[in-house]
């Protein structure tokens, strides 16, 4: 009988909890279908309106009733600006502009490297006159260098390369022929010192005004920018019996000396020191040293015992 009674009460028990799951699972399933019609804008309760709204993330756009679209529509305008904001980047594309230009300054370097390029091609273009006359009042520029030195195939006392071996093409064309002259007519001539550097010249000229003092060496050796064998139309030219010195004031007394006088007009070379003028040269009497200056002007100063500078000065005031 007592186990009837608690059999009875299990049982009661088990109906009322199959009812309240029975009632749960139906207002589980009112609630999804009132959820499921949330995003419907017409048919809703104020209420559930609310409880949506609550639920909706905040935005500027309440007219829109498609809220799901509002979260999204503001992140469509966001993505734009960034693009905004990368236009103004290539803002600092137009200030590389200031690099360029700071670029250009080395660039302008070159320029004035150029200029200076072709202040030396003016220069050359000066000098490049075989009448270019180089003495202590009018010195030749430091940066000048003779364009087309060659070195002639004449006799030297030395052996081995040197640019004192060189000189200019016309000049060295014509040193050739005025030594196979010689040859031909048994005069022999050798070649000592033909084109010289400015800085060749002033290491030469220092050595010599420790030696001497500056008033002495400028009587036999030039100051730098004041020598022609920086035009490379020089050459110092002797008899090989005079030695150990062959740049001699005897050499103009010897054979080869006189010869050399005599015919090196003719070949477009003068002596370009002579002797009893050494006012205007203002150097001593140099019998072996020849400058060339072409034929004409050769012959017109060694016939007229002229020298370059007096043929000049002819030249000049004729003009005027
Ligand atoms: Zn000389």
């Amino acid at each position: 009988m007592i186990a009837l009674l608690q059999e009875e009460e299990t049982m009661r028990n088990s109906t009322l909890k199959n009812l309240i799951l029975v009632v749960s699972i139906i207002s589980i399933l009112v609630l999804l279908y009132f959820l499921s019609h949330i995003n419907k804008p017409y048919g809703q309760s104020s209420m559930l309106q609310n409880l949506i709204k609550q639920s909706q993330p905040t935005n500027d756009e309440k007219d829109k009733p498609n809220y799901t679209s509002n979260p999204v529509e503001p992140t469509v305008p966001k993505p734009t600006e960034p693009t905004k904001q990368t236009e103004p980047e290539p803002e600092p594309e137009p200030l590389q502009p200031t690099k360029p230009t700071e670029l250009l300054e080395p660039n302008s370097a070159d320029n004035d490297s150029k200029e200076s390029e072709e202040q030396n091609e003016n220069l050359n273009n000066l000098y490049d006159n075989y009448l270019i006359l180089v003495n202590k009042s009018n010195p030749i520029s430091k940066g000048y260098n003779p364009p087309d030195l060659i070195q002639p195939k004449i006799p030297f006392n030395f052996s081995g390369d040197s640019p004192k071996k060189l000189m200019r093409l016309k000049a060295a064309q014509a040193i050739e022929k005025l030594f196979a002259k010689a040859k031909e007519e048994n005069i022999t001539l050798i070649a000592q010192s033909g084109y010289r550097s400015y800085q060749t010249q002033e290491a030469i000229f220092t050595y010599n005004q420790k030696r001497y003092g500056f008033e002495e060496a400028n009587k036999v050796s030039a100051v730098a920018g004041q020598s022609e064998h920086q035009t490379g139309l020089a050459m110092d030219v002797s008899d090989p019996s005079l030695t150990p010195d062959p740049l001699v004031v005897a050499f103009g007394e010897t054979k080869s000396g006189k010869w050399l006088a005599a015919n090196a007009a003719h070949f477009g070379f003068i002596i370009r020191y002579p002797k009893g003028k050494e006012e205007i040269t203002k150097y001593q009497y140099e019998p072996w040293h020849i400058r060339y200056v072409g034929v004409e002007p050769a012959k017109a100063i060694m016939e007229n015992n002229l020298t370059l500078e007096e043929y000049l000065e002819n030249i000049n005031s004729n003009k005027n």
